[in-house]
C-alpha cells in the first residue's frame, strides 16, 4: 500500500512500540531513538502524509494533535518545566516517516531554537 509506514504497522499493532496514549484519533508512543529524555510521537490515525498533505478539513485532527501533547506533558508533571513540539515536514525539514507526526521533546533543557 502506498500510505503505508512504520507508524501505520504501529497502528495495527503489527510491530510493538511503547504506547503513551491512544484515543479515536491519535496514538501516541515512545520514539525508537530519544533525542531527549523524554520524547514521545504523537500520530493522527488518519493517513496524512505529512503536514504540508494536511487540508482544511484536518483543522480540528491538528488541534487535537497538539493538545493531546500538552495534556500528556501535564500528566506527566513536566508542563510547568517546559517542553518543545516539533513537526518536519518533507526533505529539507529532516521528515524520515511520511505519516505527519508531531514529536514531543522534554525532560533537559533543550537549547535555544528560533531565538537569535
Ligand atoms: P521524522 O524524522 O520527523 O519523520 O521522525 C520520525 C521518527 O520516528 C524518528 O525520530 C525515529 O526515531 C522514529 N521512529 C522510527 N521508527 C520508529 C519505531 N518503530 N518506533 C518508534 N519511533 C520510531
Amino acid at each position: 500500500m502506498a500510505e503505508d509506514t512504520i507508524f501505520h504497522r504501529i497502528m495495527r499493532r503489527e510491530i510493538p512500540a511503547d504506547v503513551v496514549y491512544e484515543d479515536e484519533d491519535i496514538i501516541a508512543f515512545r520514539n525508537v531513538a530519544p533525542q531527549a529524555p523524554v520524547h514521545v510521537l504523537f500520530v493522527p490515525k488518519k493517513t496524512i502524509r505529512g503536514l504540508d498533505a494536511a487540508a482544511e478539513e484536518d483543522a480540528a485532527l491538528l488541534g487535537r494533535l497538539a493538545l493531546a501533547a500538552a495534556a500528556y506533558a501535564r500528566r506527566e508533571g513536566f508542563a510547568d518545566k517546559g517542553y518543545r513540539v516539533v513537526m518536519n515536514c518533507n526533505e529539507d525539514g529532516g521528515q524520515t516517516v511520511f505519516q505527519m507526526h508531531l514529536h514531543l521533546l522534554a525532560g533537559a533543557p533543550l537549547g535555544r531554537f528560533g531565538a537569535a
